[in-house]
């Protein structure tokens, strides 16, 4: 007969293994598996604690208080509104693993062999390809974007024009629509929060607690209701929306890669993503699979008139695609694989010079929402 374990699996959507067992008996109690198993799936819905214990035919009080600490301990998402408190179950990504690992201090400080034991059983259930199953869709859940500046570089020298919402447009050539232009999804938003990147910390757990970059950690960024969740349960910090678009403008000078959820309105997170321990990004490189993350639709133009040949741009690009030419040719001095290119803007961000233009390539518009976009990426998926 299947576990319990086994079905929370499913309902997450990821491969059923030895590694999951683990993982899955490690953080919830059989009681808790119980109460993970009333939900539908990963964000499908929001219950209260009546809700629950009436499905659950266990006394409201226990229930409540098992809700409350799966929710202060990042197995459970909560959001509050008045007086009511609504719960919803977490996919592994993007939920559990991040909201457990960027709060890996409290489950140091209260349950080191739980944390130590995911660190391990993780990190083999990644590289056995699972996550990246699981993950891998012709719709990714996640969306590379441009950073800002290198917008604002892309109209000054002429190579595209900014459209706001609402702003109608006849044909998509060269305009820069509302959701690739990050003021808005920050400025649309009611309130942000930042904590420490989860792949970055998982990495440096696995790896006796040396970091494995030099990369910022603390650029992990959440919005509206699960901002209210991270700075509630204690592990997020506010920030403002100016020190949110700096904090991402640092981000992208580091080298470090903007996403956000594939869809147009209300994001809840931003993440700021690096080669070696991003879950999407690192999986591209060591599994050869693009569908883990929708690359923008911009690529860059190069200018060789203008290139200092300062190879900023060959050390930085997170996918490796740029490379001297040292073949004597006076056409250019880099060459870049453009079919690899995840359209991410590191290399223009960083470019002294004006020999990097990131210019509109592509016209695909996301879908509106999260419950399109969790359909579509669920339909894309191989398996
Ligand atoms: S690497 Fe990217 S996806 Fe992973 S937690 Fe950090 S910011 Fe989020
Ligand atoms: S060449 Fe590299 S750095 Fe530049 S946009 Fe493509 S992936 Fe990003
Ligand atoms: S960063 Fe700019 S100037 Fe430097 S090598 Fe690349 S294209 Fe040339």
């Amino acid at each position: 007969m299947i576990s319990n374990y086994e079905k929370i699996a499913k309902k997450m959507g990821v491969p059923w293994s030895e590694e999951m067992e683990k993982i899955l008996k490690a953080l919830y109690s059989p009681e808790e598996a119980e109460i993970l198993l009333v939900f539908n799936g990963p964000y499908l819905d929001r219950f209260d604690a009546k809700k629950i214990a009436k499905k659950l035919k266990r006394p409201i009080d226990e229930v409540e208080s098992s809700l409350k600490e799966m929710a202060r301990t990042q197995r459970l998402f909560s959001a509050s509104k008045g007086d009511e408190t609504t719960y919803s179950m977490f996919p592994l990504l993007p939920g559990l693993f991040e909201l457990y690992f960027s709060n890996y201090e409290r489950a140091m400080k209260e349950e080191k062999e739980v944390l130590e034991l995911f660190t391990k059983e993780y990190e083999k259930y990644y590289n056995l390809g699972h996550v990246v199953n699981s993950m891998s869709s012709s719709y990714p859940f996640m969306r590379v974007f441009v950073d800002g500046k290198v917008i604002n570089d892309t109209v000054e020298r002429g190579k595209g024009t900014t459209i706001e919402v609402g702003q109608e447009v006849e044909q998509y050539k060269n305009k820069i629509l509302h959701f690739e232009q990050v003021r808005n999804l920050v400025e649309n938003s009611r309130r942000v929060s930042v904590m420490d990147c989860a792949c970055r910390t998982h990495m440096k757990l696995h790896n006796d607690g040396v970091p494995v970059n030099d990369y910022p950690i603390n650029v992990c960024m959440s919005f509206n209701v699960f901002a209210d969740y991270c700075i509630e349960n204690g592990f997020g910090r506010e920030m403002s929306k100016e020190e949110t678009l700096k904090t991402l403008t640092e981000a992208a000078k580091a080298g470090l890669v903007h996403t956000t959820q594939n869809m147009t309105e209300k994001t809840t997170f931003i993440c700021n993503c690096d080669r070696d321990c991003c879950v999407m990004l690192r999986g591209i490189r060591q599994f050869n699979d693009p569908n883990l993350v929708a690359t923008s639709n911009f690529i860059p133009e190069y200018e060789r008139e203008n290139c200092i040949s300062c190879l900023k741009c060959v050390e930085l690009c997170p996918m490796s695609i740029i490379e001297m030419v040292d073949d004597g040719s006076e056409d250019q001095l880099i060459s870049i694989n453009l079919n690899r290119c995840i359209g991410c803007g590191v290399c223009a961000f960083n470019c002294p010079e004006e020999a990097l233009t990131m210019v509109k390539k592509y016209d695909k518009v996301p879908v509106e929402n999260a419950m399109l976009m969790m359909t579509k990426s669920i339909e894309g998926r191989k398996n």
